[in-house]
């Protein structure tokens, strides 16, 4: 904190630095694409940390698909939280107090010194250390493991976080939860039940645990220091996210705590389970216990439904949520795909269609609105809503894949090659993406000398092969 981290890296070095690590975890993790789950926790994220002092650093938030209990502040803001974590919580203020934690680490610049070690490396071996440090070998398979190994004793000592950076990402983030509305209380609660569940020290499954040592002592100290402020006139109500517009754009729909992270939390479930059928039969019943709410109960059901290929069931629950609470997206995106899977392909557009003209550029409607507009063979319109999407929000995978589909639909196979370049490259499938590119550069030759195109294409393919070539040094 003091004059030192100035003389870290440069925030374009930050940058790529966590561009690459990125790229190292999607080749190993699977990162859970699912846009109203990436929409919601970047939400809650962002509305988290424009309550820090988060002087302009950029934050990006992504969930991990694995049952390993963690999550973790990467180099250039990049925060993850794995499913398991997110099944372990009871409340939007337990998942926040995980992310204000997380947030606290990065305002703080404590990973800046491990990450000042590894200075000296290639971006993707930097890359590859910093994720399986983060993440524990069992759950990444992060390129050369004993070359990791090797190298990863010295910065494993700077990551593993001292009990005093420890202390203060626990103050700095009640400080955020607590400026956001949140009950700062839910930090040292959900402490406990993290500890509790655990049972034996040192439980492999807790990973959190192990760059995040957590005491008895810490938990009783966070608890003390909670009590200290008021509790919130409504129970997990977090603040109109002003600041969060004004960090990513217009968001569209109003933020309904409680209710919204019940239904994420449960699509989640749904979405990371291999079988389905275990979770209808216990959406089925109705919980006599009220340990689910009904609402909740029968938008689990009906994903459930959805993904065993019951679409009767699917419909007639997402047309009872949509008919009770017509306003809320969620609903209306559940409805739309059950109509989709119907195949009542006119209404699930419309309702898209309507949907967007009240939330423009809504990230999880748009992408959904591109996959109908793509099945029902208008990828003209598709390519168009998600090249403005990626014009004003940035790409993700699964935004890049969609265009190129829509892209190669609609004719224009140099720009679907270009999508697909870029889909391989966040992957960190890097020889697949040059081969893209060379597909698309050949392309564009056939066609004509000195399109604009070309000269783009160029600078991009020498870019990806300068990281090839990093790469390449790692793994010999
Ligand atoms: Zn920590």
């Amino acid at each position: 904190m003091g004059a030192s981290a100035q003389a870290y890296l440069s925030s374009e070095q930050e940058r790529a630095l966590g561009e690459a690590f990125m790229r190292t975890l999607r080749r190993s993790l699977h990162l859970v694409e699912d846009p109203e789950i990436a929409n919601y926790l970047e939400n809650l994220g962002y509305r988290l940390v424009a309550r820090s002092e988060y002087s302009g650093r950029e934050f990006h938030f992504f969930v991990v698909n694995s049952q390993v209990i963690n999550a973790f502040a990467g180099p250039g803001g990049h925060i993850g939280v794995h499913s398991g974590l997110i099944a372990l919580t009871e409340s939007e203020g337990e998942l926040a107090s995980v992310l204000a934690h997380e947030i606290a680490h990065v305002t703080q610049r404590h990973i800046a010194r491990a990450v000042e070690a590894t200075r000296q490396m290639s971006l993707p071996m930097a890359a590859a250390i910093i994720a399986a440090v983060l993440l524990g070998a069992q759950d990444a398979q992060l390129g050369s493991a004993a070359l990791a190994a090797a190298s990863a004793g010295s910065i494993q000592r700077q990551i593993n976080f001292t009990r005093s950076n420890e202390r203060e990402a626990d103050r700095i983030g009640l400080q955020i939860l607590a400026s956001a509305g949140y009950d700062p209380r839910d930090m040292p609660r959900f402490f406990q039940r993290m500890l509790r569940a655990s049972g034996l020290p040192e439980n492999p499954l807790f990973e959190f645990l192990r760059t995040h040592p957590l005491t008895t002592a810490r938990i009783a100290d966070t608890r003390s220091r909670a009590e200290q402020y008021p509790v919130p006139e409504q129970a997990a109500g977090p603040s109109p996210p002003t600041t969060n517009e004004a960090l990513k754009g217009t968001l569209g729909g109003t933020p309904d705590g409680a209710l919204d992270y019940a239904l994420v939390k449960t699509k989640l479930e749904v979405l990371s389970r291999h079988d389905p059928q275990p979770l209808l039969q216990r959406y089925r019943e109705p919980d006599e216990s009220g340990g689910t709410a009904e609402p909740v109960r029968r938008y689990g059901l009906a994903w459930a439904a959805l993904r065993a290929g019951d679409t009767a069931t699917a419909l007639r629950e997402a047309w009872r949520l949509a008919a009770a609470d017509p306003h809320r997206t969620a609903y209306q995106i559940l409805l739309a795909q059950a109509e989709l899977a119907a195949g009542q392909e006119a209404q699930a557009l419309e309702r898209y269609r309507r949907q967007l003209e009240l939330s423009p550029l809504h990230p999880a409607l748009s992408l959904y609105y591109a996959q109908a507009l793509i099945q029902a063979q208008r990828p003209r319109e598709a390519a168009d809503l998600l090249g403005e999407l990626l014009h004003r929000r940035g790409g993700s995978p699964l935004l890049y894949r969609l265009l190129a589909r829509a892209e190669n639909d609609a004719g224009d196979t140099v720009a679907a090659h270009r999508a697909l370049a870029e889909y391989y490259f966040l992957n960190g499938e890097t020889a697949s993406a040059i081969d893209q590119l060379r597909i698309a550069r050949a392309l564009l030759q056939d066609l004509e000398e000195g399109d604009p195109r070309l000269a783009r294409i160029q600078a991009r393919l020498e870019v990806f092969k300068q990281v090839f070539l990093e790469e390449q040094q790692q793994s010999h």
